[in-house]
């Protein structure tokens, strides 16, 4: 899913990032940049490579990486596992920069909420054990609505009992 707000601001602070670390800003950093940044949801590095290519953009997978990695420094952009085996990556800079993540362990499918809640267990935590929470993450794991109506069952995980009730 692409957005068709002007992104131009975030690519320039991204671009100042790069000169702070005294690293040359690229037109194929920005284009990797752009990518992440007109994309809603959730990207793999090999849905970005596809939107590249789809752009005439032929930039090297090494670099993507590297870049995506300079992003996640930079904290414009957050790096997301949802256990498939490779990285996902969102902007930060979304209508909800602080969202938690449902993920669909049949199809896939990733839906995002926020919970008021959590902020409530930081200042519990911050009031009982005098820690400073900085960031967090919920993930929560099962079937979403269209996988649990259409009748998906999941294996139940983990050991059985090991004794023969029949
Ligand atoms: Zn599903
Ligand atoms: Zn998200």
């Amino acid at each position: 899913m692409q957005t068709d707000r002007d992104v131009t601001p975030y690519i320039r602070l991204f671009g100042r990032y790069l000169r702070d670390l005294g690293l040359p800003v690229t037109q194929q950093r920005e284009a990797v940049a752009d990518v992440v940044f007109t994309s809603e949801g959730h990207r793999s590095v090999d849905e970005i490579e596809g939107e590249l290519r789809e752009r005439d953009e032929r930039i090297g997978k090494a670099t993507i990486y590297r870049t995506l990695d300079l992003l996640v420094r930079s904290r414009l952009v957050a790096e997301r596992d949802f256990g498939e085996g490779f990285k996902r990556y969102e902007h930060r800079l979304s209508d909800h920069p602080v969202h938690e993540h449902l993920i669909c362990l049949e199809c896939g499918k990733v839906t995002e909420f926020e919970s008021n809640e959590l902020y409530r267990v930081e200042n519990r935590v911050r009031q009982e054990h005098g820690f400073q929470p900085v960031r967090r993450r919920l993930e929560i794991y099962g079937l979403c609505k269209e996988c649990h109506d259409a009748g998906v069952e999941l294996p139940i995980e983990g050991l059985m009992c090991p004794i023969e009730t029949v």
